[in-house]
């Protein structure tokens, strides 16, 4: 790629992101190049630390995964991805406070607002993941649509990040059906990501009934499911990781935790 081929590219990739925020649906621009390799530094840049991976395959694992090995001391805190960016902000900055990672299931129309929160997450150490394009009840879905479904937001994280992202999650739905975990399959993932605890933090509860659900939930090789957007969430992180830390747990990307 030549030097005015990085700039038009950075270019691209910046207006894009200025014009997602004004409008909902309005994607990228479309190309080849990921926006990892068209970046060029800037003074004062973050080094992203982590690469973009493509899907994780377990070997011997179910093509299911709720939870990681029980004999190991690592968790992964699992995020619906969409909302309020200052709040995902705010949550991934506590997490990496604590040095803990994180894995984002961000749902497409979310990245077509916020596509520099792809980045923002990669760039901290965490995992991104498809959540689906517009976060509709999958399972009840006709195959085209919940097909869609999975490659609308697969094509916005490839666009953004050079790959589709590490790991599926359906929406509205804890565990796939049988066609949607073949539909994701067919889109590119291994395994349907569920979880094994459930933080209810959706419901706003309050910080304290968040960390009091997770805290007495939890234990080695958990998948908690979680979410951006919600102050209540932010609040509860950091005694959630003090408490872990205090049990010898950590909280690592669901890639570390299942490989
Ligand atoms: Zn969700």
């Amino acid at each position: 790629m030549t030097s005015l081929d990085r700039r038009s590219v950075l270019r691209t990739t910046t207006s894009a992101a200025a014009a997602g925020a004004l409008a909902a649906g309005c994607a990228p621009g479309r190309t080849d190049r990921t926006v990892r390799d068209a970046a060029v530094p800037r003074p004062g840049a973050r080094t992203p630390v982590h690469a973009t991976r493509p899907p994780t395959r377990v070997p011997g694992r179910p093509v299911q995964l709720d939870h990681g090995p029980r004999d190991g001391r690592a968790v992964a805190l699992t995020f619906h991805g969409r909302g309020d960016a200052r709040l995902a902000r705010a949550l991934l900055g506590e997490a990496e406070r604590a040095g803990a990672r994180v894995t984002v299931l961000a749902v497409g129309d979310w990245l077509d607002e916020r596509p520099e929160m792809a980045r923002r997450i990669l760039d901290g150490g965490h995992e991104l993941g498809n959540h689906t394009m517009h976060h509709r009840n999958i399972c009840a879905l006709p195959q085209a649509a919940a097909y869609a479904e999975i490659a609308g937001c697969a094509d916005r994280l490839r666009r953004l990040t050079g790959s589709i992202g590490s790991w599926f999650r359906p929406s509205q739905a804890r565990r796939a059906t049988d066609l949607v975990t073949r539909l994701a399959r067919r889109a590119g993932y291994p395994h349907v990501l569920s979880y094994d605890l459930d933080s209810l933090d959706s419901t706003d509860p309050g910080a304290p009934a968040v960390r009091r659900t997770v805290l007495d939930g939890i234990g080695p090789g958990s998948v908690v499911s979680l979410h951006l957007g919600h102050a209540g969430t932010v609040a509860a992180l950091p005694p959630i990781l003090d408490g872990l830390r205090r049990r010898g747990l950590r909280a690592v990307t669901t890639t570390e935790l299942m490989t």
